[in-house]
């Protein structure tokens, strides 16, 4: 099972008899575990759905539509496959509701990947193919927006919004800052 999953993360799998049968019988229960695309249309369905029964031969199996779409695959009209939230885009929506609470800590990718057991590339390539940008960008987002708004709204020190977004270095800070906004975050703050 864990080396179906980890082919199919790549992208596909062998279709097992058992999934080969759901997708015969338009077997609703397996909707949240597989899609399959046919070779020869270019498209691809959930296993419910009532489209005409491919040749097994054609037939291609990714664990969800990103996969598939990046495979240059095109949704079906009838069952409208993209809807259906993969387990790899509910990875992607915990890893940012993590980032999202640590933030401030000093996260790098190397413990956010232990965090959730699995390697940084691993990480990144899902996070980013899901979110479209990688978690070190996402958190960089996260940190000059939070950063600006502390700028703005308190007396805190360069050093300490610095601190308070998670980057205790402040001339790397400064740099990233300046780099990412135009301007340095005491330039920033003379806006206001
Ligand atoms: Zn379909």
């Amino acid at each position: 099972m864990e080396e179906v999953r980890r082919m199919m993360v790549n992208g596909q799998a062998e279709l097992t008899e058992e999934q080969w049968q759901a997708i015969v019988r338009n077997n609703r229960v397996y909707d949240h575990t597989f899609i399959y695309a046919v070779r020869t249309t270019g498209i691809f369905c959930k296993p419910s759905c009532k489209s005409r029964v491919p040749n097994r031969e054609n037939v291609l199996l990714f664990q969800n539509a990103v996969h598939a779409e990046s495979a240059q695959f095109r949704p079906c009209k009838r069952c409208k496959p993209q809807g259906v939230l993969g387990p790899l885009e509910e990875w992607a929506a915990h890893i940012e509701a993590y980032i999202n609470k640590h933030y401030m800590e000093p996260l790098n990718l190397e413990s956010l990947a232990d965090v959730f057991h699995a390697s940084p590339y691993h990480m990144i390539r899902v996070f980013k193919r899901v979110k479209g940008l990688t978690p070190g960008e996402y958190i960089q987002q996260l940190r000059i927006k939070q950063a600006k708004k502390l700028l703005l709204s308190t007396e805190y020190t360069v050093a300490e919004v610095g601190s308070a977004v998670g980057m205790t270095n402040s001339s790397y800070f400064i740099t990233v800052f300046k780099k990412k906004t135009g301007f340095t975050p005491a330039d920033f703050r003379k806006r206001r």
